[in-house]
């Protein structure tokens, strides 16, 4: 149990913080997870839900995959510094960080679908640079029909709209990516975002 304090009435409240979940021991977990709910507190004050903010280490030992879900504040920067050192001799392992539980539901749909963050991200720029007008939040959701179509999601005007595009530009992504060897010799948990793509490509 942690203290979390309401945004909207101001009033402190217990709730039950998971530091971490291994999807291999705790699927029931991995799904609140997946769906958001982990994340999400109900003000026992003013009945209002809002967002958790406390970090929070995803797992999955199948995919080797680790994702650590930062909280606003510098809370668990040392551990993750440790857990990242201890990680990176671990084998084929992939290590992220991400500063928002929606970006840690894309992430895991991004591996769990079997593709490359990196390339994805690429794409996702690349997309958004096509669209007419100012798109904010742009997400990967899923792959669709015969021909795997990339389903997308993003805000447009405060409303949430989805968008498709060929999987031939996400695989001409990952032949860049391949080609520009960006993010090669990144050690520890890395930030994979529209950030990391301007860094890389820009
Ligand atoms: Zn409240």
């Amino acid at each position: 149990m942690t203290q979390s304090v309401c945004p909207y009435c101001r009033s402190a409240h217990e709730v039950s913080a998971i530091a971490g979940i291994n999807t291999s021991e705790a699927p029931a977990l991995k799904e609140k997870v997946r769906d958001g709910s982990l994340f999400i507190a109900s003000c026992p004050s003013c009945g209002k839900t809002y967002l958790l903010d406390y970090p929070f280490l995803y797992h999955d030992p199948d995919l080797k995959v680790m994702i650590w879900l930062q909280g606003s504040g510098n809370e668990g920067a040392d551990a993750l510094k440790a857990l990242g050192a201890a990680a990176s001799s671990l084998d084929g392992y992939i290590l992220r960080t991400v500063s928002s539980p929606g970006a840690l539901i894309e992430k895991i749909n991004i591996f769990e679908t079997g593709l490359d963050d990196r390339a994805m991200e690429l794409c996702k720029w690349v997309c958004s640079q096509e669209m007419e007008k100012e798109v904010q939040g742009i997400r990967f959701v899923r792959l669709e029909g015969a021909d795997n179509e990339i389903v997308f999601s993003f805000a447009l005007e405060g409303r949430m709209m989805s968008a498709k595009a060929g999987f031939n530009v996400y695989e001409d992504c990952r032949a860049i990516l391949a080609r520009r060897e960006a993010g090669e010799g990144e050690d520890g948990f890395v930030s994979v975002d529209q950030g990391w793509v301007l860094e890389n490509f820009r």
